[in-house]
């Protein structure tokens, strides 16, 4: 029997997902699979609210795979030891491979190229519209500027007329298979729903024709008293939504108005996926980029551990720091400019390290991420 496993990372979702799709093509039953990974789950980078945000996401996977006639499988421990596991388990003569989405982070490409050589694998999908390696310079050299990667990225991209993948009909998984209990959480600290469902009619209501929506997205994006941006980061973070999807239907929004203000509007919503793409790419290129500075100019940190308490606190006495201090801590999300005004006062007033102010931010973001975190720090 070919037995295909479905390793979920950051694709929690049905719709859209090529990796899914693939297994499901390739094989005569598949299990889909999450790992509880302790050197990421209990790792100090990852706070509880970005925790419980995955688990609740997790449980709703859980029901969607049941709708369909499938069984989510959750196992904890190190991948290469559940996969011996999982095959020691399948009775001898059964071939398994696994289908997954690449993961760009450092600590996924190291535990994949272990993994794979073990295990036959196949890399399906991206959580980039375009998969770093993709874009490069006429010499074969990674861009390491924005504004010429997005137009070497604009050039290469058609994704007018795409076609999403339709959710499977059915799942033709392995019931019987033992699973460990989905991971329990505290719902009350989430301040936004997780799971599929949420992130499609968030970015539902996002394109729909109402005030707070895409078509306004350029005069809004900057006011942090409303809501003016999509919110779907924790969503994206986690593959509950599907970038490409998401990409192309904001395309065809700006092909079918006339109206150059709102173009102008859908456009630069459109270009903040493509700085999403960039940072994964600066990372993918550069993994040190995580512990080191990218340019060599040096501030000369001050590092004072009374100011940097006071600034996590929201006590440094300057309000629009403080308000957005405790709105991260409180809710786990802040929007764009909020991000920069705290990031740049930590670094640039209080003369603090950004790798403190970095990794306070993926403690406390649900959406934390390491390319987009460290790439805007
Ligand atoms: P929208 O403005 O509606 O944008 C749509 C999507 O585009 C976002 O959901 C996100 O996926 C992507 N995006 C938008 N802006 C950026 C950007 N500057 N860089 C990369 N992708 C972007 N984003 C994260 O997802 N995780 C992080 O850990 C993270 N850390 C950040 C740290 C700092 C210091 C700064 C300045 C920005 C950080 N960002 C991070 C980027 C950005 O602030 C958030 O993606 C955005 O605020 C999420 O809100 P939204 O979904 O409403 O975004």
């Amino acid at each position: 029997m070919k037995i295909n496993i479905w390793w979920i990372r950051r694709d929690l979702r049905l719709f859209d997902n090529p990796s899914l799709a693939a297994a499901i093509a390739n094989g005569d039953q598949i299990i889909p699979l999450y790992i509880l990974d302790p050197s990421i789950l209990n790792s100090t980078r990852i706070g509880e609210k970005r925790r419980a945000f995955l688990f609740a996401g997790l449980s709703q996977l859980y029901e969607e795979i049941n709708i369909k006639g499938g069984k989510l499988i959750i196992r904890s421990g190190n991948p290469l030891e559940v996969f011996w596991k999982i095959k020691n388990e399948l009775p001898t003569g059964d071939q398994i491979t696994i289908y997954c989405e690449p993961d760009h982070s450092p600590y996924a490409q190291e535990r994949d190229a272990i993994i794979q050589k073990q295990f036959p694998i196949h890399f399906v999908g991206d959580p980039a519209i375009i998969s770093p390696g993709l874009i490069l310079k006429k010499d074969g050299n990674p861009y390491t500027v924005f504004s010429h990667f997005k137009n070497a990225w604009y050039s290469s991209i058609s994704l007018s007329g795409y076609q999403a993948i339709e959710k499977p009909a059915h799942i033709n998984a392995l019931l019987e298979f033992e699973s460990e209990s989905l991971p329990s959480y505290n719902k009350s600290i989430i301040a936004m729903p997780s799971g599929e469902i949420y992130a499609l009619k968030q970015i539902n209501r996002f394109f729909s024709k109402q005030e707070l929506s895409i078509y306004k997205y350029k005069e809004n994006r900057n006011i942090l008293s409303i809501y003016g941006t999509s919110m779907i980061s924790p969503y994206i973070r986690f593959g509950m939504l599907s970038a490409r999807h998401i990409f192309s239907k904001a395309q065809m929004l700006m092909n079918q108005t006339l109206d150059e203000n709102t173009k102008e509007n859908i456009k630069s919503w459109m270009d903040e996926l493509v700085w999403r793409d960039f940072y994964m790419h600066i990372l993918h290129f550069y993994p040190l980029t995580s512990k080191e500075n990218f340019r060599h100019k040096f501030i000369q940190w001050h590092n004072d551990l009374d100011d940097f308490a006071a600034w996590c606190d929201g006590k440094t006495g300057y309000p629009i720091i403080d308000a957005v201090m405790r709105q991260l801590v409180q809710t786990g999300w802040i929007n764009n400019r909020s991000r920069m005004i705290v990031a740049s006062f930590l670094t640039k007033n209080l003369l603090i390290d950004w790798r403190w102010g970095e990794k306070f931010f993926m403690q406390h973001l649900i959406d934390g991420d390491p390319a987009a975190n460290i790439g805007n720090w």
